[in-house]
């Protein structure tokens, strides 16, 4: 029996959060693997001097990012010089339309998928299935989303929001898979069903971890196996990444790659590193006789040209700071109702889709820090909150579609009247005294604020007045005990 479609917007995000949070199995489900995550990270450094490695990290991207145009041309070159096609483009739309080109130009029906955050942004199993092409994630968390007509709600594990006994429910309904608890038990099973698909797609889909411009070598980091099988079974590979993910040499690989598995998964290396430089050979036996390279844009040029938003593009795509954000762990990546959920969500969702659909996502936080902390490559993740709620208000550089889309006359008049008075002591004063007289009629509700908060009132006496009258009564007391004496 098919499960009702469950459609997230970012729109929704409160109504979403709300619901999430009144959901004891998604947070009992998020709590546990959070939990874990973040418990294999912590021993996955402890031999490393973590903070040496995440400067390398974070200086190994820097130089990529400053380098970025000459880096892609020469990837460009160099890829088409191994006989791997470079196609550009400008958004998801775009991107969709190249792959569905290339499935159609080769007659192909069906489409095997690799794990790609990049292929989900771009919405590309929805395009290619109205071109009549099938296409079927291979990974098993992604293949276990699809059934269930869900979309990944973390970028590194995509049905983290699933325990064993609906996995298994889902494996039933979809696949007639026996009930079982025995992970491996699914696993055997989901393995022999992805494996007859495996030799019969026409092409393969894949994500890229990381892009050598020196050499054009595409490298993918993954555990299943199904990453190798999507770019070597199949006779077409099409590897589809955002610009961003360009590399200067290929010993900038190995620092990102230790910094990426553990900060994932915790594991110091990961069961499979691909890396892809050509088509297959004459004197080769296998692998595809033709590989694509599709760049997507889809907004990055944008926070390209912004010397602080540029941070956003150092991100290597681990979830640490998803694991360890205490709003994602509470609500769970659908809440967002994005492609990308948690902080690196909140920093990279409103360039790809506009301010006035992801407003509410850069205030989903706290700005405790912890996500800034823990990021392998040093993005200043709070800073770009905060620069995004700015934006939000008008108060920005108007660097971000839908910028301004928060400005409240109300808010900006209530605020310079606040500002006003805090920088004229006598006004102050008599506004402190009027306040605290009426502080019976301050409402007790103040809109959404005061949905989880207990409204403030004014106080009885200012700060001021308080310290006065405790000096006349100490005076006093004094005075009394002189007397006595
Ligand atoms: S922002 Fe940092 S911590 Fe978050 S996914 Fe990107 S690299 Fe990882």
């Amino acid at each position: 029996m098919s499960q009702p479609v469950q459609t997230f917007t970012p729109e929704a995000f409160h109504r979403q959060a709300h619901d999430a949070l009144g959901n004891p199995q998604i947070r009992a489900n998020f709590r546990k693997a959070m939990d874990g995550l973040m418990d294999k990270r912590r021993q996955a450094f402890e031999d490393w001097d973590l903070e040496a490695l995440r400067t390398l990290g974070a200086s190994v991207r820097l130089r990529a990012l400053s380098r970025l145009p000459d880096l892609l041309e020469q990837l460009e070159a160099k890829c088409e010089a191994n006989g791997i096609h470079v196609h550009w483009a400008e958004d998801g739309e775009e991107a969709c339309r190249i792959v569905t080109r290339i499935c159609q130009d080769n007659g192909a029906r069906s489409v095997i998928k690799g794990k790609s955050m990049v292929s989900e942004e771009m919405h590309l199993n929805a395009h290619l299935a109205e071109a009549g092409i099938d296409a079927l994630e291979s990974d098993l968390g992604e293949y276990l989303v699809q059934l269930n007509e869900q979309t990944p709600s973390h970028i590194i594990m995509p049905a983290i929001h699933l325990n064993t006994d609906e996995i298994s429910t889902i494996m039933h309904e979809h696949t007639g898979t026996a009930p079982t608890r025995d992970v491996d038990a699914m696993t055997a099973a989901a393995r022999a069903q992805l494996r007859e698909r495996f030799m019969a797609a026409d092409v393969g889909v894949s994500g890229v971890n990381f892009a050598v411009a020196e050499t054009g070598t595409l490298c993918l980091v993954e555990n299943e196996g199904n990453g190798r099988m999507t770019t070597t079974v199949p006779p077409i590979h099409i590897a589809v990444t955002g610009i961003e993910k360009v590399v200067e040499n290929l010993s900038d690989v190995p620092p990102l790659y230790a910094l990426l598995t553990r900060s994932a998964t915790g594991q110091h290396v990961t069961t499979y590193f691909n890396m892809i430089t050509s088509p297959r050979k004459e004197d080769e036996r296998d692998g595809p006789r033709e590989v694509h390279l599709v760049l997507v844009d889809n907004g990055r040029s944008r926070i390209y040209q912004d010397d602080e938003l540029l941070d956003t593009l150092r991100c290597i795509r681990c979830g640490a700071c998803m694991n360890h954000c205490p709003v994602y762990t509470r609500v769970g990546g659908h809440t967002y109702g994005t492609t990308y959920p948690g902080p690196i969500g909140a920093i990279l969702m409103p360039h790809l889709m506009g301010l006035e659909a992801t407003k509410d996502l850069p205030t989903a936080s706290s700005l405790c820090g912890a996500c800034g902390e823990v990021c392998p490559v040093k993005i200043p993740i709070p800073d770009l909150l905060v620069r995004l709620r700015r934006e939000s208000v008008g108060e920005g550089r108007g660097n971000v579609p839908g910028a301004g889309v928060k400005r409240s006359a109300k808010e900006v008049t209530a605020w310079k009247s606040w500002q006003w008075l805090a920088t004229h002591p006598a006004a102050w004063r008599g506004a402190s005294i009027v306040a605290g007289k009426l502080r019976g009629l301050a409402p007790s509700h103040l809109g959404p604020w005061t949905e989880c908060r207990v409204a403030p009132k004014p106080a009885k006496a200012s700060l001021h007045t308080l310290i006065k009258q405790r000096a006349k009564h100490k005076d006093r007391r004094q005075g009394q005990q002189e007397d006595e004496a």
